[in-house]
This record gives C-alpha cells, structure tokens and sequence, in this order.
C-alpha cells in the first residue's frame, strides 16, 4: 500500500516561480524512499505538500489513500501522521530548551504530562542526546541539532517521517549516524522519506529512488534501476 502519493502535483510560488510540474510521487508503507536532485529542484517544495503546509495548485496529495483536505482539524490529523524534519533545525527549534522544544508536538497534541515525559526521554535517548535535556538549542552543534529536531518528530511517533536534506552540513561520522538511525527506524516499520544531493550515501539505504530536475521527476526505481549505465 502507499502511504503516501502525489498524483500529477504542480505548484507554483506566490511570486509566478514553477517549482513542481506533474510530479507524481509514491512512498509505499514500511519503505525508505529518497529523493535525489541538485539545488532547487523541488525536493522541499514537494515535502512541504506532504502535510499540508503547501497546496499543490493542480494535483492531489494523498496520505493513507485518502486525499487531504485542507481545513484546520484535517491538517492537524495528518501532521500526526506525517512528521516533517526541515533542512534547517533552526527553523524547527524555537524553545529555550532541548526537552521543551522535544515536547512541544506532543503538549500541542494534547498528551498527558507523564506520556510527554516519557516520549522525550526516549526521543532523546534514540537520537543520542541523552543528557542535554535542559541545554539551549542554540548552543548545539549542527548535527546535534539536527538530531534534536529528529527526537521533536519522532516524540510524534509519526507514521511517516519525512526528512529534507538530513545529512546536509554534517561530517562524514554524523551523516553516517543520521543514516543509521534512520535505517533503524526503517526496520522497525516506519516509512521513511529523505531527500539529499549526496548521491554516495542515500542509495545504500533506500529502496525506492526519485530523482527530480527543475520541478519534473525524471528518473524513478530501485537504486540499481536508476544508478546503472543504461
Ligand atoms: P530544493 O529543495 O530541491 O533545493 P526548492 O523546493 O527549495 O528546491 O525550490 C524549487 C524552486 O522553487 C526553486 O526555483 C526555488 O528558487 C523556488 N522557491 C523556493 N521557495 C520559494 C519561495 N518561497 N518563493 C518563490 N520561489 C521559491
Ligand atoms: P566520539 O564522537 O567520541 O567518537 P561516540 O562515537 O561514542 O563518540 O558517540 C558520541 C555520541 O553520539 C554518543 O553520545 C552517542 O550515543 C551519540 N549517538 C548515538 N546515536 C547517534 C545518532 N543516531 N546520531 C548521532 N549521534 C549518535
């Protein structure tokens, strides 16, 4: 089943700019799918479809096979399901602290204090940032910070987790840790969607691959489908 599909999506920015023409998109459940493509292509233009935060201005977005719906309660539903992870965790990390920022989702969603706890706690505890609970966001360093925004998704337990560039500004060891925490999460049932430009690491992970060139998806299927010399 996909869990999550765009059918013939288009969407253009306010200011006239295309970003995404007919691009059809599937992540089936249980999988790792990663979306390749250079700069600009439309990797977080699409993401940002898959909860809702952007309209696609032709298309359908589906989650679960049922089309979105763009009103307040259905939105709230569907970023439940679907947890985003932003490029930058400086537009996700707003708290004075790494637990209350952790806890945010779940205090929004309206989970009693002990079940907030206890899903921080182990967030954290996934990610390896145990022990920073009480340190300000901004004092971290890129890859921690990037795992703090992880645990933030993850306290969610979302159903998909959809992640923009995870491995973008890290050193070699700390994308290498993303990647297996991710993997990890992949075999314990999560379906997982990652975009990146790093053609090297992603491949080895995923099953599916998109790859996407100014706003068109071009080439799709398994990473030996789409890596090999036609
Ligand atoms: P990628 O994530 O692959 O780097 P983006 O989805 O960010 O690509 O961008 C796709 C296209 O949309 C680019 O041409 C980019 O300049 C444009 N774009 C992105 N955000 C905006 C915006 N807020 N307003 C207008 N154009 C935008
Ligand atoms: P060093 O940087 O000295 O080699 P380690 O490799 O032992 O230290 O790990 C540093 C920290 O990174 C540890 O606290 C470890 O738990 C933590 N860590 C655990 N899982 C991850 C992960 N998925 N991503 C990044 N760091 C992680």
């Amino acid at each position: 089943m996909n869990v999550l599909e765009t059918k013939n999506v288009n969407y253009r920015y306010p200011d006239g700019t295309p970003a995404l023409e007919d691009v059809n998109f599937s992540a089936a459940q249980g999988k790792m799918v990663a979306l390749l493509g250079p700069n600009g292509a439309g990797k977080s233009t699409l993401f940002l479809h898959f909860n809702g935060i952007l309209r696609p201005s032709a298309g359908t977005v589906m989650v679960e096979n049922v089309p979105l719906t763009y009103d307040k309660k259905s939105i709230m539903k569907v970023r439940q399901k679907v947890g985003i992870v932003f490029q930058n965790p400086d537009d996700q990390l707003f708290a004075p602290t790494v637990e209350e920022d952790v806890a945010f989702g779940p205090l929004n969603v309206g989970l009693d204090q002990d079940e907030v706890e206890r899903r921080v706690a182990e967030s954290l505890e996934r990610v390896g940032m145990a022990g920073f609970e009480k340190k300000p966001p901004h004092h971290l360093s890129g890859g921690q910070k990037k795992r703090v925004a992880i645990a933030g998704i993850l306290a969610m337990s979302p159903e998909i987790m959809v992640l923009d560039e995870p491995t973008s500004g890290l050193d070699p060891k700390g994308a290498s840790r993303i990647l297996h925490l991710l993997h990890k999460l992949n075999q314990e049932g999560m379906t997982i969607v990652i975009s990146t430009h790093d053609v090297d690491l992603v491949p080895l992970y995923a099953s599916q691959v998109y790859i996407i060139s100014e706003g068109h998806i071009i080439k799709e299927g398994t990473p030996q489908d789409v890596f090999s010399d036609e």
